[in-house]
């Protein structure tokens, strides 16, 4: 019997990181699953912990991290990454991207295990050219509230790349951009579960600015695909996977009312600082080299998510910490 191939996944308690743990699982592969559970959920992976090929460490990789036997690759996912968690834990965002990926890649060039590392479209900051291309150096404020997650994701490629470049390691950079789907959590502040949590208490959903801003939504499961693709490619500069289909989120939130059938309607709030005007990602170059593009439409997977959020404890439901995260900009 050939043994199995061994992963670490950084972050495996959380939204992305989850769906990943159940991806190599499928696979085949022995996971080592990673988190500190400071923003991840063990019920998230909790359907995994009678497998033998699954093991869990609760442990923070901005502190030094080993693991025994061999490694085969490392997929670090660890971080906050919604606005309200990182305006919330400013310096665990800096350490985890920084800190925690140079402990990693060590391991990694240590085992001699390929890393892929979990960047995302906000190192394009407030961009001024859209759909944005990886070749875009964006357009980032340093020490605005946002500056504590995407500095340390532009940091994180950097060391990565070096890593690759001076010591040969075998890298993968994925760029994410707005990712939804079921495990997200319910009160992270981020558009889609404020919005749909809102329609399912019966409260008006939360428009910042005037709503006319864009993002592009994809669907978990398509996103986990092309990150399987690019581990598995010999690309090691980074690649944008995200949908193209871009919405304005004015018209997200109508989309919102007509499938959750609410009869609330929208108020509009203050537009946090730095809150992007645009987002959507060229994909070209996923399309050329992996043979990706997302395969799910918004209304199939809202609609899966909706059910998900629907089917959740009523406690779970009512407790939302932060209605408004504009506040926190103030
Ligand atoms: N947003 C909103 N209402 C909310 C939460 C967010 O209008 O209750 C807006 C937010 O200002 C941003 C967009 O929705 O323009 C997406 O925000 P999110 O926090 O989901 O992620 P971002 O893409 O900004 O990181």
């Amino acid at each position: 019997m050939a043994t199995r191939k061994r992963i670490l996944i950084t972050g495996a308690a959380g939204f992305l990181g989850s769906h990943l743990c159940d991806r190599f699982i499928k696979e085949d592969f022995h996971v080592i699953a990673m988190d500190n559970l400071i923003t991840g959920d063990l019920r998230n992976i909790e359907h995994l912990f009678k497998l033998e090929n699954f093991e869990f460490y609760n442990h923070d990789v901005s502190t030094f991290v080993y693991v025994s036997g061999e490694l085969d690759y490392i997929l670090h996912f660890a971080s906050p990454a919604s606005p309200i968690d990182y305006l919330k834990i400013p310096i665990q965002t800096l350490k985890v991207g920084s800190l925690g990926t140079h402990n990693l890649l060590g391991l990694a060039k240590h085992k001699n295990a390929r890393m892929l590392i979990a960047s995302t479209s906000e190192i394009y900051g407030d961009p001024s050219v859209n759909p944005q291309p990886e070749e875009y150096w964006g357009n980032v404020n340093t020490v605005g509230p946002r500056g504590v997650y995407d500095e340390a994701k532009r940091f994180q490629e950097s060391i990565t790349m070096a890593y690759h470049t001076f010591h040969g390691l075998e890298t993968r950079i994925v760029r994410i951009f707005n990712t939804y789907g079921p495990r997200m959590r319910l009160n992270d502040g981020r558009v889609l579960p404020a919005f749909i949590g809102q329609a399912i208490r019966g409260e008006d959903l939360t428009v910042f600015g005037d709503g006319s801003q864009t993002r592009s939504f994809c669907y978990v499961d398509d996103l986990i695909e092309g990150i399987y693709r690019l581990l598995f490619s010999d690309y090691a500069l980074p690649m944008n996977i995200g949908n193209p289909s871009e919405i304005t989120i004015k018209e997200f939130g109508e989309e919102i009312i007509k499938l959750t059938g609410t009869s609330q309607k929208m108020v509009y709030k203050d537009l946090p600082t730095d809150d992007p005007k645009q987002r959507r990602p060229d994909i070209t170059k996923a399309r050329a080299i992996l043979g990706w593009e997302p395969k799910v439409s918004r209304e199939e997977g809202l609609k899966i998510t909706y059910d998900y959020f629907k089917s959740l404890p009523q406690d779970v439901i009512e407790k939302v910490e932060h209605k408004d995260f504009t506040t926190y900009n103030k």
